[in-house]
């Protein structure tokens, strides 16, 4: 009851969801959860979508969540990938080269000039941005080095520093991290901007757009690395949804209808 009462003195009028491991696993809708922001909805609160995934734009994320049975409208959705578009706009990058998907290099072709390695020097590259790359060989590796090399200022940017995602039936898959660390290792640099969570670009991005305090803000997620810990550097109040009681340090809720007894 006192966790209730804490809660509810917060004003949050903003419900932040994660989307892999919170709304989702693969291509299944985690059980009740539709229903839950349903009724979270008709009690007035505003519904938000925010995920590290950086293959899918607002478009292709808002249909899965809508085949999925969730009401979702694109400006509602943040992905690492929209992020990483916002952040290449304000610095005002002119050419940028990607690892990434083709949808990442067509977001960011919304943003800048996406220089392929073909190009050679044809214009000088700013930015280098790593993202998930879902078809990523040796040879792709191997570009993205060269072209770190041929452009030793360039910033090096990364989508997000996830190890892994959750694909359903209890099988994971090699997170952009895992891309990011391999490209680290090969070019012996670290990267200098990492864009998605635990970093607060995106909930910075939400604050922007809908005018919020973070304190209006409430995190919902089942990464304390990732996902809490945003929160908490942004000053928004945070549920894990977890049944380690010990590893967290937020509110915790077994399942995602115990998000109920708060809102
Ligand atoms: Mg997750």
């Amino acid at each position: 009851m006192e966790i209730i009462k804490r809660e509810n003195e917060l004003k949050v009028t903003t419900l932040a969801f994660d989307l892999d491991g919170t709304l989702y696993n693969g291509d299944k809708a985690v059980d009740g959860a539709p229903e839950v922001l349903k009724q979270l909805k008709n009690k007035g609160y505003r519904l938000l979508y925010l995920t590290n995934n950086s293959s899918k734009n607002e478009i292709e994320l808002k249909n899965k969540l809508v085949r999925l049975g969730y009401e979702a409208e694109e400006e509602e959705i943040f992905s690492s990938l929209t992020v990483t578009v916002d952040f290449v706009c304000r610095e005002g990058y002119k050419n940028v080269y990607c690892l990434g998907t083709a949808g990442l290099k067509r977001e960011i072709g919304k943003a800048c000039n996406v220089v392929e390695y073909s190009e050679k020097e044809s214009c000088k590259v700013e930015a280098i941005v790593l993202g998930l790359d879902t078809s990523i060989d040796y040879s792709r590796l191997a570009e993205a080095l060269k072209m770190i090399d041929r452009y030793p200022e360039a910033k090096l940017i990364a989508c997000n520093l996830d190890k892994n995602y959750p694909v359903g039936g209890g099988i994971r898959y090699p997170g952009c991290g895992a891309i990011v660390r391999a490209m680290e290792v090969a070019c012996e640099r670290e990267v200098d901007v990492v864009i998605g969570k635990p970093n607060t670009y995106m909930l910075s991005m939400v604050s922007d757009r809908f005018r919020l305090n973070p304190r209006e803000i409430a995190l919902i997620g089942d990464s304390y690395e990732s996902d809490i810990r945003m929160a908490q550097n942004f000053g928004c109040s945070s549920f894990l949804l977890s049944t380690d009681l010990e590893k967290s340090r937020t509110n915790v809720l077994a399942n995602i209808e115990e998000l109920l007894l708060f809102f």
